[in-house]
């Protein structure tokens, strides 16, 4: 499978680079992983949005979700070169805030689909567990298969430091981490550290971890830094907007 990092800061976009999302590619289907600022315009540069075959959502703050109106509106509005409209758009999400899980769904647009009542999901060519994780609104991390290959990619969403993360990321390929701290924040109850990104990593046998929800101040050297102490088996990197991960 192929990621590509569309947007990685937390909280707020800056510098023309937008929050978090990420496009997931196997055998030509595409997920949209969050939704943050900035990913619609980015995401067009791979995939006409008329093309993109499903969205999966961690939570509802706005660095996850702020594209998503939009690119109802586009799949409401754009017609491809045959003037037809886009097939209704599958959006996998928890329903744990019935506002919000409410405008998942417009009428011949999109279909907001509830993932947290059961323990695994199926998207195209991926299988995908969850886990929830420690944040001040209900929000789920996930483990995502490949199918044909077996490859996986967890993907932390936001997070405090919890146990759990380490089964859940049992020898993954691939952790794409809320690093949005420095080290001196550990056991925050909103985000994780680098250093606390790297532990996860060490135990769980992680072959390849992404540090993401950047934040907009500091040097992130540091934070590669802070991790790879925790983790010295595994390749260490900054998530990169535009920059694509071959699983
Ligand atoms: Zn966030
Ligand atoms: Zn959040």
């Amino acid at each position: 499978m192929k990621l590509t990092v569309l947007g990685f800061y937390g909280g707020y976009p800056t510098d023309n680079i937008g929050t978090s999302s990420y496009l997931l590619e196997s055998d030509n289907f595409h997920l949209l992983l969050d939704a943050g600022s900035y990913s619609l315009l980015t995401m067009e540069k791979y995939v006409d949005p008329l093309e993109l075959d499903a969205v999966l959502l961690s939570h509802y703050h706005h660095d996850h979700i702020a594209d998503l109106g939009v690119l109802q509106f586009t799949r409401l509005l754009k017609r491809d070169e045959h003037g037809n409209r886009a097939h209704m758009l599958p959006i996998y999400c928890h329903n744990e805030d019935a506002a919000h899980f409410e405008q998942m769904t417009l009428e011949n647009v999109s279909e907001g689909i509830p993932y947290n009542e059961e323990p695994k999901l199926t998207i195209g060519p991926f299988d995908i567990e969850h886990l929830k994780t420690l944040h001040p609104v209900p929000c789920y991390a996930f483990r995502i298969t490949e199918r044909k290959t077996g490859k996986v990619l967890v993907y932390t969403a936001d997070s405090g430091f919890i146990e759990d993360f380490i089964p859940f990321c049992e020898s993954a390929d691939y952790l794409l981490a809320d690093s949005n701290f420095y080290k001196g924040m550990e056991n925050h109850t909103v985000h994780m550290t680098a250093k606390e990104c790297g532990q996860i990593a060490s135990k769980a046998g992680v072959s390849n971890l992404i540090l993401s929800h950047l934040p907009q101040t500091g040097d992130w050297n540091n934070l590669i830094q802070q991790a790879q102490e925790e983790c010295p088996r595994t390749t260490v990197q900054l998530a990169e907007k535009d920059k694509h991960y071959n699983i």
